[in-house]
């Protein structure tokens, strides 16, 4: 997927006056943020378990080669391929001669946010290989001909009535507009893609060192089916997604469902081991895993490592407000929200998507929802510094900067500074007590009022409250 995050201030502008568009991110609140609320608390340790989570996340990193090699020892036993990939264009590559090999001409596909990385579908095309999405929000994305917006719920930005719209045209079928409706057309259209398919593809939630296998999380049967019929199944990953038992794996499904859905548990968890024996009925005949690096193994051992934690739940995107209201796309490459903030420069180049590290408040919501513990905002303050350090802000920026540093380093300028500014403000906010400008703020008070201040600063509010 090409990276626009370049644009990311103009894609801003654009999807913040996307009326639709903010209708669509308004179901964020219901289904993700109050769904994780409902659930998160049945698990009555939930402190002790993300610990533990990010525990097993961090033996994994700090030993990733031992593991990885592990994972590929015990998947080649039970007859697995294991391919290794340093850029998405070798997993182009690898996938295609696969392709190649076994005569393949159709391919029925699972979401995999990493064949989005790599632009697998066109590379695909361009090789002879019809692919069909198969996961419901990713072939509503194929027939619109546009890219993910979430990573657990890539089509969350479009509405029911533009999905009734487009299986119209690209169906020819009546308009229907019930949701039951349109699943069961989906499910229509797929079914023969999944019984034809020369070749299926996934992603994988998990590598399972301790028995070389592929885990996946689904709520559609789709990943099962893609997984199962075709003789050909090639799994997808990044190289950090290895834990190393089964065991692990339970304590990391815990906290996964309910920190992506809001569910206890997903219908599917589908543990994926080796290719198909004389004795079993179904599975692939060659099963071939294509572990991706991209990027991941420069983080290893440096300051960004905790970002490789990640289990791609999504939660610190759905409580994030700077997501809530731009949604995916404004982010320009496959991870938006806070996790995409980081990975996307760290994969990427800072230089290629200088905004992101800034699209943050910093209110920490992210940090506090993250099941395995990332400190994200300050893996976001750290890329800021890196900025800083490579001359990347902007002179006005850095002017700023300096003068608040100045400030904060001199309390009494710093006193009557913010007094006369809160009382300037509390003024210009008037009966309303807000500001619909703010001068050298617009970007902030471009898309919403700013809540003037009481006119009195913290310190004066403060000493009243400690002398009464
Ligand atoms: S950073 Fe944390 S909250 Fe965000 S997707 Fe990854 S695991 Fe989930």
């Amino acid at each position: 997927m090409q990276n626009t995050s370049l644009q990311f201030k103009k894609q801003v502008t654009i999807k913040l006056a996307d009326v639709k568009l903010q209708d669509a991110l308004s179901r964020l609140q219901s289904r993700f943020v109050e769904g994780r609320s409902a659930v998160i608390s049945e698990i009555h340790d939930l402190q002790e378990t993300r610990t533990a989570a990010a525990a097993i996340r961090d033996r994994v990193l700090n030993d990733l080669e031992h593991w990885l090699l592990h994972f590929e020892q015990q998947a080649t036993t039970r007859g697995a391929i294991v391919h290794w990939a340093e850029t998405g264009d070798d997993v182009n590559r690898i996938v295609a001669e696969i392709a190649t090999q076994h005569g393949v001409k159709t391919a029925a596909k699972s979401k995999s946010m990493v064949s989005e990385e790599c632009g697998l579908n066109d590379a695909l095309e361009l090789a002879g290989v019809a692919v069909m999405e198969t996961d419901l929000g990713e072939y509503i994305l194929q027939l619109a001909k546009e890219a993910p917006s979430h990573i657990v719920a890539p089509v969350v930005h479009k509405n029911k009535e533009e999905i009734s719209d487009l299986f119209a045209e690209k169906h020819q079928l009546p308009r229907k507009t019930g949701i039951a409706e349109l699943c069961r057309e989906a499910r229509e259209v797929l079914r023969p893609a999944f019984l034809n398919a020369d070749m299926g593809i996934s992603g994988a939630n998990f590598l399972v060192a301790e028995t070389g296998s592929v885990l996946i999380v689904t709520n559609e049967g789709n990943g099962r089916l893609v997984t199962t019929l075709p003789r050909v199944h090639v799994a997808i990953t990044g190289i950090e997604k290895v834990v190393p038992t089964l065991e692990d794996v339970t304590t990391l499904l815990r906290l996964l469902p309910r920190s992506a859905t809001g569910q206890s548990i997903t219908n599917y968890v589908s543990v994926l081991t080796g290719n198909k024996n004389k004795e079993d009925h179904d599975g692939p005949q060659h099963f071939h895993i294509i572990l991706l690096d991209n990027g991941r193994s420069s983080l290893i051992g440096g300051e960004m490592q905790e970002m490789l934690r990640c289990i791609r739940c999504g939660a610190c995107m759905n409580h994030c407000p700077v997501y809530q209201n731009i949604g995916g796309h404004a982010y320009g490459w496959v991870y938006p929200g806070p996790m995409g903030s980081i990975l996307t420069p760290l994969l990427g180049g800072l230089e290629k998507s200088p905004d992101l590290p800034n699209a943050s408040t910093f209110c920490g919501a992210c940090a506090v929802v993250c099941p395995v513990k990332i400190p994200l905002p300050d893996l976001l303050r750290k890329l800021r510094e890196k900025q800083m350090q490579r001359g990347m802000k902007s002179r006005q920026e850095t002017l700023m900067l300096k003068a608040w540093a100045w400030l904060a380093l001199h309390p009494n300028m710093y006193a009557l500074a913010t007094k006369i500014g809160v009382r300037l403000m509390h003024t210009m906010g008037g009966k309303e007590k807000l500001l619909h400008t703010l001068p050298g703020a617009s970007g902030w008070t471009d898309g919403r009022d700013f809540p003037a201040p009481s006119g009195q600063t913290f310190r004066e509010l403060y000493q009243r409250r400690t002398h009464k």
